[in-house]
């Protein structure tokens, strides 16, 4: 098993980060391998599937080439902040490329403890590592940028929680690992040295074009803003509320990342929260875009003293740059939303139609993804829920009387919305009830979610089981990050 690492991170300067390898485990055995992923970025999954692969995703082995490191960064955790959190399970074993030319970072996470491990035990266990396997999977299925999991290994060695489980480590694939909190991590430190270097990498790496702006730093600043305000309509569109979005859980790249206590709604109410550790709905569904803002505004504040000399000049870049974030959103989330709607044009009335058909789900109680799907068959004229009154029958004839006005035929509306609405999402319940049975040594319904989630788009008849609904009895009243 050779990998071409090319290790940019590791030639920052040394306070970047701790240089140290994954603490070997007792016991490690494959659990999941992810074929499609390894031929995307030009790796052999046979050569993956090997002892010395699995000892690799273990952290028995650092392969060579590898500069194993864990990132030095800081965020603020539900709006407080802390200066130092870092990388306190996780090591970058290095970069490779993939036969596009796109550089990706192999992680490997619950490698044992390090410098920044602070009280924990640099551990994870199978569940949560399993949960982060089949959202990163489903999240890319349904076209939203994402980091993703290559392999799971559990060590052979127990962690304790608040039971005792099974240790896992995770191999991540992400374009990169530099979060709002990285930037963060050396602003705190007043040492605008490093800020400028990390800046300059983040340009080098992630928006080369960027090197020739006016304005380099404003222009990164500008680029970040712009993939999340997308990242963030792209989130709501399908439902998914990330449940921690920490700063130092807010990717630099655009990709969701970090997948703790996320779940995706059910039934639709913007204030939906599933988190166990969200008591205040900070990070609730609706809360997300202004959520995202505030961040922006952390990572903003971070990087003023490469905006202007002049600290007053600064601060006036940082807020018209920051203050552009909501307006893309919007934008972002029309598109997203008109799309859903099955409304081809772009009309004045858009953003009011979106609402009213939000406001019917809330409070008719429907079910958000499968009520949009329904609304595509109801503009192809094959379906007749919603006949018998309620919120959602009480404004069709609105919905109606827009779609009268545009030229689409039913059969174009209908399809441009199969597209934009999921069949199948990843529903709590049925998450849990495969990592569940995952956990105590049966993947069959594991690998069945695995096999539906990969073609989210389409309604055949092995999809059905999973469109459906939790029961009353089974639907997961909060979800946990587990760590
Ligand atoms: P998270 O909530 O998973 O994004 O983690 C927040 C911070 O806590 C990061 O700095 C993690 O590296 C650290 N952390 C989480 N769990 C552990 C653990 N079991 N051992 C050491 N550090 C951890
Ligand atoms: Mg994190």
């Amino acid at each position: 098993m050779t990998l071409a690492f090319d290790n940019t991170y590791a030639r920052l300067p040394d306070h970047f980060y701790a240089r140290l390898a994954p603490v070997p485990v007792a016991g490690p055995r494959l659990v999941k391998l992810n074929t499609a992923l390894a031929l995307s970025l030009g790796l052999d999954p046979t050569a993956l599937d090997t002892p010395e692969g699995l000892a690799v995703f273990a952290g028995n082995q650092v392969p060579a080439g590898a500069e194993p490191l864990a990132m030095a960064y800081a965020g603020h955790q539900f709006g407080h902040f802390v200066p130092q959190l870092g990388d306190g399970r996780a090591i970058l074993l290095g970069e490779i490329t993939d036969p596009q030319g796109t550089r990706f970072d192999i992680h490997l996470k619950g490698s044992g403890r390090t410098p920044f491990s602070r009280g924990g035990d640099g551990r994870a266990w199978l569940g949560p590592v399993l949960r982060e396997y089949v959202i990163g999977e489903a999240m890319h299925a349904l076209g939203i940028p994402t980091t993703r999991a290559l392999a799971v290994v559990t060590t052979g060695e127990p962690v304790y929680r608040e039971a005792t489980r099974p240790g896992a480590v995770l191999t991540r694939i992400a374009r990169g690992h530099v979060r709002v909190g990285t930037f963060e991590y050396f602003a705190a430190r007043e040492d605008h040295a490093a800020l400028r270097r990390l800046a300059d990498y983040v340009i080098a790496r992630h928006d080369p074009a960027l090197a020739e702006a006016e304005q380099p730093y404003l222009a990164l600043l500008d680029a970040v803003i712009g993939r999340q305000a997308d990242l963030i309509a792209r989130w709501l569109g399908i439902g998914f509320i990330h449940g921690v979005m920490n700063t130092d859980n807010m990717s630099i790249t655009g990709e969701t990342i970090d997948y703790g206590p996320c779940a995706f709604m059910d039934t639709y109410h913007p204030e939906t929260v599933y988190s166990s550790i969200d008591r205040h709905g900070r990070y609730a569904y609706a809360n997300q875009p202004r959520i995202a803002q505030w961040n922006l505004v952390s990572l903003a504040q971070s990087l003023l003293p490469l905006l202007d000399e002049d600290p007053e000049r600064a601060l006036d870049i940082a807020q018209t740059a920051v203050d552009t974030f909501m307006p893309r959103f919007e934008q972002a989330y029309l598109a997203v939303f008109r799309a859903k709607l099955g409304l081809m044009d772009e009309q004045a009335d858009d953003a009011e139609q979106i609402a009213g058909f939000l406001a019917a789900l809330a409070a008719d109680n429907a079910d958000f993804t499968n009520s949009f799907r329904a609304l595509g068959e109801v503009a192809a004229g094959n379906e007749t829920r919603w006949s018998d009154g309620g919120a959602i029958a009480a404004w069709l004839p609105d919905w109606r009387a827009r779609l009268a006005r545009e030229t689409a035929s039913p059969a174009e509306r209908a399809a441009r919305m199969r597209r934009a609405n999921p069949a199948v999402i990843p529903r709590n319940h049925r998450v849990e009830a495969a990592l569940n049975a995952a956990v105590d040594g049966d993947h069959v319904p594991l690998d069945a979610l695995l096999r539906v989630l990969a073609s989210p788009w389409e309604m055949r008849p092995e999809h059905a089981p999973y469109t459906q609904p939790p029961q009353p009895h089974e639907v997961v009243q909060q979800t946990f990050c587990g760590t």
